[in-house]
């Protein structure tokens, strides 16, 4: 009767441990990653011009960082629905910005809310209501982790390919400001701290030109130091070439920080 126990218990001790190891492989196994559609590059190549300027080898590579983010990071329609193309358009803002980084994952970063349209600061996106004026937002206490992105906006970032504008991009952009853990224009995390100074003073200089009317950077970049980085981001990444003309000093601390160059 004794033996008989004893046996039971390492019976069951022997499961516990297969099922522990089981979930230990499940935990640890990368999170599988979908094949990349044969269509998308047809759909990048016509709406993301990032894309389509990388050579083959690089736009295999995106195709590749794309599946990834879309693996990782839940994308989810509020009373709108999500499109492929939006998933495409979403997934592709999302890499890049970090696409000089050989790995990549927001991890401060689970989910995308997408709104039909642009909202108001309680996120509530009503035809009547006037002050639904924001486009998109990186989220903070409830909505910590989030993004909350207009579709409208999204949509419009990528049709239109000479306005320096890029919604979600901007978004992303504040993320990678949020990794040193303050949002405040000043990429940290990037920039080795010698740069800091110099990224201020640059920043400064170049805030005040947009506020005295002589940048051709978006005025919204001259409101705070936030949204400078984010706004002269989005023009790195939309108009490289004219950026680089137009504004050469603050074009290399932007190839440095985010390790691209338009060459
Ligand atoms: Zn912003």
């Amino acid at each position: 009767m004794q033996i008989q126990f004893n046996n039971m218990i390492y019976t069951l001790l022997f499961i516990v441990f297969v099922i522990f190891v089981c979930y230990a492989f499940y935990v640890m196994k990368p999170k599988k990653v979908g094949k990349v559609p044969k269509h998308w590059h047809a759909i990048l190549m016509q709406n993301v011009l990032f894309y389509k300027k990388l050579s083959q080898t690089k736009q295999a590579v995106f195709r590749k960082r794309m599946m990834l983010f879309l693996s990782e990071i839940h994308i989810e329609g509020v009373q709108t629905e999500i499109e492929e193309l939006d998933r495409i358009l979403i997934a592709s803002s999302g890499v890049i910005p970090v696409f000089g980084f050989s790995n990549w994952s927001y991890n401060n970063l689970s989910g995308i809310l997408v709104y039909p349209d642009s909202f108001n600061a309680d996120l509530q996106f009503s035809d009547r209501d006037e002050n639904k004026r924001i486009l998109g937002m990186v989220g903070t206490g409830r909505f910590e982790n989030q993004m909350i992105l207009s579709k409208k906006a999204i949509r419009l970032a990528f049709n239109n390919k000479t306005d320096k504008h890029n919604t979600p991009v901007h978004e992303f952009v504040h993320l990678l400001d949020k990794m040193d853990g303050e949002t405040d224009g000043i990429p940290a995390f990037f920039i080795g701290k010698e740069y800091i100074a110099p990224w201020l003073a640059l920043m400064h200089k170049e805030m005040e030109a947009i506020n005295k009317d002589a940048s051709d950077i978006r005025k919204y970049g001259g409101t705070s130091e936030i949204e400078f980085f984010a706004v002269a981001s989005e023009y790195f990444f939309e108009r490289p070439k004219l950026f680089k003309q137009k504004h050469p000093d603050l074009y290399r601390m932007l190839s440095e920080c985010f390790q691209q160059t338009s060459n």
